[in-house]
């Protein structure tokens, strides 16, 4: 039985993306189960005492592709399928997230493997690792297993619980990688997403989501005093960030982040089914739309219906004047 290798990206600081910690925590507890280990591959110049403390996590060994650029799939297919086909792993776990969707589909066309994608739980059953995918808008949950290895295993975007239980520093392997031709086609212009402080969307207790009944981009602010009243941060639909009213990076849903803040206050948000399947595990959802028969009212705790432009500020007020209280 081989391990299981788990993809760990980082950003231009060096910084452990939370989703790719959350896959490596999840790997180690299944590996323990199997009686196997699990690894994490880095690539790019990442310094030892970084690579090393992915142990913290549960990484027995941490993979080293220097010369692998960040942030492109093609080339990290490489390292990987090198890694996996090299050390025999049986299985590859992936945090989610675009980088890992777009990695985890080409290298399972690249080993001719058994991909499962979306999974929100992974478990061990005789000897073997067995994923569990909501199917049918989220309404059933399928198990699947894998008849050869190996197996490539894709997580929702923070299904996995980050989980510092590891016995500390990983051994460090420096592996070189031979790319393929096709791999050099893509060049990285800028990394284009922002993380850490500025946009932290994953983290936040609190989150005020906005849509298109926003109705302009400068509209935003409503949705910014209130999140900044309230110490949280400002979420967005799909629809609004393909109109260019706000960054990609906090946009919510199947094709974007999944969250799960304490409260998630939506904003002239319609409710529609893959803007749910990114928050509806919020502990508690409450939703400012004028229709009442937008369909977040089936899903909220708390609906209010009306004009978001007077409802808003008026909230903003209220927050800020009981702080101020
Ligand atoms: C393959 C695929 C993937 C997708 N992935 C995502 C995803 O990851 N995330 C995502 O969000 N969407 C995603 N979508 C798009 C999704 O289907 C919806 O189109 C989108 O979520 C709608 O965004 P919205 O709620 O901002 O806009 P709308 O659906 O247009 O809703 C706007 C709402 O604002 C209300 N409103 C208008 N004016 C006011 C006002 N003055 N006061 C109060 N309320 C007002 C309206 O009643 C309406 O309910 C995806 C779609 C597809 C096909």
């Amino acid at each position: 039985m081989g391990g299981i290798l788990v993809y760990a990206l980082h950003d231009d600081e060096g910084n452990f993306n939370n989703n790719s910690l959350g896959a490596i925590s999840e790997a180690a507890k299944l590996a323990g189960e199997l009686g196997t280990e699990a690894a994490a591959l880095v690539v790019g110049e990442v310094a030892d005492d970084a690579a090393a403390g992915l142990g913290a996590y549960g990484a027995a060994k941490v993979y080293r592709a220097k010369s692998v650029p960040e942030g492109l799939a093609q080339p990290i297919v490489d390292a990987m399928a090198k890694v996996i086909s090299d050390e025999g792993f049986s299985y590859a776990l992936f945090g989610g997230g675009l980088l890992g969707f777009e990695i985890g589909a080409g290298l399972t066309a690249r080993l001719d493997a058994g991909v499962t994608m979306e999974v929100t739980a992974v478990k061990a059953e005789d000897g073997k690792l067995v994923a569990e995918r909501p199917v049918l808008q989220d309404s059933a949950v399928v198990d699947v297993g894998y008849a050869g290895e190996p197996g490539i295993i894709i997580g929702r975007l923070n299904a996995f619980d980050v989980n510092e239980g590891g016995s500390g520093t990983a051994e460090v392997v420096d592996v070189d990688v031979e790319q393929s031709k096709w791999s050099g086609k893509a060049r990285m212009v800028t990394r284009g997403e922002s993380r850490g402080e500025d946009v932290n969307i994953e983290d936040a207790e609190i989150l005020v989501g906005g849509g298109r009944g926003l109705g302009e981009k400068d509209k935003f602010k409503l949705a910014e005093d209130l999140a900044e009243a309230l110490g949280g941060a400002v979420a967005a639909t799909r629809a609004v960030v393909d109109a260019g009213w706000y960054p990609y990076s906090t946009q919510i849903g199947q094709t974007g982040k999944t969250v799960a803040p304490k409260l998630y206050l939506a904003a002239g948000i319609s409710g529609a089914i893959q803007h749910k399947v990114g928050m509806q595990n919020s502990e508690a959802i409450l939703a400012v739309n004028k229709d009442p028969n937008a369909p977040i009212f089936e899903f909220c705790d708390l609906g209010i219906v009306g004009d978001l432009h007077k409802i808003l500020p008026k909230l903003t007020e209220a927050v800020q004047a009981k702080k101020g209280g």
